[in-house]
């Protein structure tokens, strides 16, 4: 049974420096530099500007929200997301608390079908998939005992992608639905990618075809970009946008959150880290589609990974017309935007010398997907960042109570 695990990734540490010796201020207010205005920079932000801080959120693009950013298409009205598909889903109650102060929540259930060898199925792969694919009508324990004989017993400690895949799967769902996705969304062989980006996906013995078993899932009535600005609407903040970060605001700023891509810090001194970009190609259609939100493509003759039809992630609006993303990931260039960090087996040690680099740096913490370098959920990003603001409360307490 494959379970939904988090991303842990060797030597790379939520928190890459945590200043243990803070300037010495006796209340005086400290001035606070975000660099990036998503998920990590509004929630440190916000809470260093609730306890008095001033804070300066500077983001390279005109707007904010990172990846996560929504708006609306001009020609239907159907909210889009931008940057690809977002559902927000948490087991951290704190976290869905947290959003749900900024934000009203609608319900959403993430169910993505995929579309391989001549037919459509349901992800993940759950009893349904499992009976389709295989003409078959098994009860849920027949069907545990049969993937289980499909299985490759041998891999004890499944490493790679494809270890887990034939570990847990077997090699003809592997090929149907994981192999020419995974070759097309990383541009590599699953045998080069840590077995942890499968991890991410459940198989299910049962008919439940919800993408996500967290207790809290759903969908900002708004999008995500106005969520984003209601956690940045504090007096104590100012938000700069189309900013890139200049050496010189250093100085500036008593502290320095960075959340662009870790190796983006150093100006990719030592090398690049691989990361992922996506290509939208945008369609409209009318009335729907294709049905869903999420169609994933996994045969590997087809060139997108997947389509996404965004009138569909908000159910509660009516449009006549529909807008529709095929979406095309390719290696990332040194002017595209970075999705997602590719994290090969063989990138270890240059990711381990970057964050002995960052933890040397002083008045420096780095946060978030790019500024770890890891394959963070939105929920986890808003835990780390919540976190993080509570540990640089403490030290400040701690240094003004000396
Ligand atoms: N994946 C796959 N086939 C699918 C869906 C996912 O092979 O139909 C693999 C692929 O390598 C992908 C990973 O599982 O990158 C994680 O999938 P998820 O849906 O979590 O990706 P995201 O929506 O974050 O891009």
């Amino acid at each position: 049974h494959l379970s939904r695990c988090r991303d842990k990734p060797a030597g790379c540490a939520a928190r890459v420096n945590m200043p243990q010796e803070w300037p010495k201020i006796g209340g005086v207010t400290m001035k606070f530099l975000m660099v990036g205005a998503g998920l990590s920079g509004a929630v440190i932000g916000r809470r260093m500007a609730e306890a008095g801080h001033d804070v300066t959120v500077i983001d390279s693009r005109n707007h904010v929200a990172g990846n996560c950013h929504t708006e609306r298409d001009p020609e239907t009205g159907v909210m889009v997301h931008v940057y690809g598909p977002h559902i927000f889903h948490t087991d951290d109650e704190a976290v869905w608390n947290y959003v749900n102060a900024f934000t009203t929540f609608m319900p959403y259930k993430n169910r993505v079908k995929s579309t391989t060898q001549g037919q459509v199925f349901s992800l993940p792969v759950n009893l349904h998939t499992i009976n389709q694919f295989f003409g078959k009508t098994m009860r849920p324990d027949e069907a545990r005992a049969f993937i289980e004989e499909q299985a490759d017993t041998s891999i004890t400690d499944p490493q790679t992608f494809e270890e887990q895949a034939l570990r847990f799967v077997g090699p003809d769902l592997y090929e149907a639905f994981f192999k020419g996705y995974t070759e097309k969304q990383w541009g590599c062989s699953p045998t080069e990618l840590p077995a942890s980006i499968l991890k991410r996906l459940p198989v299910r013995f049962n008919y439940d075809d919800n993408y996500f078993f967290h207790r809290f899932q759903g969908m900002p009535e708004h999008g995500y970009t106005p969520m984003v600005e209601a956690i940045l609407d504090h007096p104590g903040i100012t938000v700069s946008l189309s900013t890139p970060f200049d050496p010189a605001m250093k100085a500036e700023h008593d502290h320095i959150v960075w959340s662009g891509p870790l190796d983006g810090y150093f100006d990719y001194d030592l090398g690049r880290l691989g990361y992922r970009t996506l290509d939208f190609e945008r369609f409209t259609a009318s009335g729907d589609w294709q049905g869903c939100a999420v169609m994933n493509y996994g045969d590997r003759d087809v060139p997108f990974t997947r389509i996404t039809e965004h009138k569909h992630f908000s159910p509660w609006e009516s449009h006549e017309g529909s807008v529709l993303y095929r979406e095309f990931s390719r290696a990332c260039g040194p002017d595209d935007i970075p999705y997602y960090p590719i994290r090969m087996v063989d990138e270890k040690a240059l990711l381990a010398d970057y964050v002995a680099r960052a933890e040397g740096q002083d008045g420096v913490t780095f946060v978030g997907r790019l500024g770890t370098y890891r394959y963070l959920d939105m929920d986890v990003t808003i835990r780390e960042a919540m976190d993080t603001a509570q540990a640089f409360l403490t030290a400040l307490e701690r240094q003004s109570a000396l």
